[in-house]
């Protein structure tokens, strides 16, 4: 590619409309850029909250997608860490400034300067970006993570998301033998962090509205299951945990969910509800508890997530879809009827 290419892609033309088959122009391969043939394009939550603009505005036509895994097939003349034929992801940003004190840090996705979002964004130049429901990607090659052998690309491609957003919080708050760890919600988000918390070595429990997906959340790594729709869950599981990870897409009863954290615990919402959330103080106040936030991770903390999954063969749960079941796979997301995340061929662009 050394001119604009036109590639087909799939997006939504306005908000909240239906997703269809489009095509886009992606830029030439510059110095430092590496084309991706993109083989698997993940499905995440947040896709759906950007389609539907419930997080504010959106740039449409907009192209989803941010959980991207392919194939190199094309190197620019300065790019050092890659090389034809390369397994490499793509995350939630595809630039950021490099200078200021977060970039310099390795928390790009924290850049003072704002990174730019792999779509719904927009480039140094100001042009739109576009996400992972394509068939290919021009990325710098600094912000492609190598997708180590053992990991099949389509189980890899949610972990480009999934997996460093419930990874990094994991290993923040220090996750591991002997403590007690909560992960409510058993979607495409929860079920890494089970994955990923169990893997670490902590105790696992899943907080879910029911007891259907029980089965699972046990074999995926949890050691115990609670519906949330039963009110002795509260009672019983009362100052249990040392952290909670709520990956929860709504609005949630936090004050609850607090009294379930022992001394010095700490609830970490991940979830990115539409809506905002109402806390009691007092709920924070006894016990010294903390109530804290995560986005996704940086660069050199995905390569960390994506050789540990390696390490421990995790690799995400996914139902394999064709592009034509985009709009009904957003739907089956939006009632939690997820096992545990679709992922688009994008063979079938
Ligand atoms: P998902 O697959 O839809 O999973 C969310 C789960 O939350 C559902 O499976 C369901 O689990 C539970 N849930 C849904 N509605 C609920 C409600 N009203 N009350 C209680 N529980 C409810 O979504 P996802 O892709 O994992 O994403 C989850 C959230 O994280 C989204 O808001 C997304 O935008 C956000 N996100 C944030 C980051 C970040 O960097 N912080 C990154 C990616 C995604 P059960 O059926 O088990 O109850
Ligand atoms: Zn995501
Ligand atoms: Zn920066």
């Amino acid at each position: 590619m050394t001119s604009p290419t036109a590639v087909p892609a799939y997006a939504a033309p306005a908000p909240k409309a239906p997703l269809e088959r489009t095509t886009i122009a992606r830029r030439p391969v510059g110095e430092h850029d590496v084309l991706i043939d993109i083989k698997y394009a993940g499905i995440c939550h947040s896709d759906i909250h950007q389609v539907q603009e419930g997080w504010g505005t959106g740039i449409f036509p907009m192209v989803p997608g941010h959980e991207i895994a392919g194939v190199v097939s094309e190197v620019g003349p300065g790019v050092t860490k890659y090389s034809v034929g390369d397994h490499v992801g793509v995350g939630c940003f595809v630039d950021s400034c490099r200078a200021c004190e977060y970039c310099e840090q390795g928390l790009e996705q924290y850049c003072v300067n704002g990174s730019t979002a792999t779509y719904n964004g927009r480039d140094k130049n100001g042009d739109p970006t576009y996400g992972g429901y394509s068939t290919h990607l021009v990325v710098d090659e600094n912000y492609a993570v190598r997708i180590p052998e053992g990991l099949g690309l389509d189980e890899a491609a949610p972990l480009l998301c999934a997996g460093i957003t419930t990874y990094s919080p994991l290993r923040h708050w220090n996750a591991g033998p002997g403590k007690k760890v909560a992960v409510i919600g058993l979607g495409g988000l929860g079920h890494m962090a089970v994955k990923i918390a169990h893997a670490m070595g902590a105790e696992v429990t899943v907080l879910s509205q029911s007891l259907r997906k029980k089965d699972d959340g046990l074999r995926l790594g949890a050691d115990h299951y609670y519906a949330t729709s039963d009110e002795a869950t509260f009672t019983e599981l009362r100052a249990r945990f040392d952290l909670i990870v709520s990956t929860v897409s709504a609005p949630l009863p936090i004050d609850a969910y607090l009294r379930l954290l022992k001394v010095d615990g700490a609830f970490v919402n991940v979830g990115a509800p539409e809506e905002p959330n109402s806390v009691n103080m007092f709920s924070l106040i006894a016990g010294r508890k903390t109530l804290a936030g995560s986005a996704i991770g940086g660069i050199a903390e995905t390569q960390e997530m994506l050789d540990f999954c390696a390490e421990h063969r995790i690799g995400a749960e996914i139902e394999l879809i064709g592009a034509q079941q985009i709009n009904e796979a957003y739907e089956r997301v939006q009632s939690s009827d997820v096992r545990y995340r679709f992922v688009i061929d994008t063979a079938t662009i």
